[in-house]
């Protein structure tokens, strides 16, 4: 058996890691699961800019891999940084084993807006495979719908869909045929 671990990072509610199971597994046509783990956080956070760096988390998650782990997706609400941005919606290894999504800035409400959960699922969705997408080996895509494509806001997230563009799929599931007749 291989999957991806969904793994949350502080609190997530239970029916959001549910609907990115369920999804998940059928964009990646692989099995995935959800395994609850304990993260040292304070070693992580920053005082001086009340964010927790990415980089760090990333490296905490893929610490721990059981048998049968193919990926690992860590997902939390808490805010992320890398020193050279002042957030990040997600992280991921290239072509690696782990990633990492932040629904913090996917909220409407962060924005000031009211807040829609359906809006906020289809958000962590898109991060989500894309930032597995990224661990599956792809690199950021120039078609504005292709779920790869680049978000630096979180206007961009909205305007690209859920899937990837047909140069994309292929790609990433090239590389899958290969893995499975090895
Ligand atoms: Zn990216
Ligand atoms: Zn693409």
């Amino acid at each position: 058996m291989s999957c991806i671990d969904i793994v949350p990072i502080g609190e997530i509610e239970e029916g959001l890691l549910l609907f990115l199971r369920q999804n998940l597994s059928q964009t990646f046509r692989i099995q995935t699961r959800i395994r609850h783990r304990s993260f040292d956080l304070a070693s992580v956070y920053d005082s001086m800019r009340n964010q927790y760096h990415s980089s760090g988390l990333l490296l905490q998650l893929i610490n721990d891999v059981p048998p049968g782990t193919l990926k690992i997706l860590g997902v939390t609400e808490l805010d992320l940084f890398i020193p050279i941005f002042t957030f990040l919606f997600g992280e991921a290894q290239l072509n690696g084993l782990g990633a990492l999504v932040s629904t913090h800035r996917l909220h409407n409400q962060f924005y000031g807006i009211p807040e829609n959960e359906e809006l906020l699922r289809e958000r962590l969705l898109k991060e989500s495979i894309h930032e597995l997408g990224h661990a599956f080996g792809l690199i950021h895509c120039f078609t504005l719908r292709c779920v790869m494509n680049s978000s630096t806001y979180v206007e961009e997230i909205d305007q690209k869909s859920t899937h990837f563009c047909n140069l994309c799929q292929q790609e990433i599931f090239k590389g899958r045929k290969e893995e499975i007749s090895r």
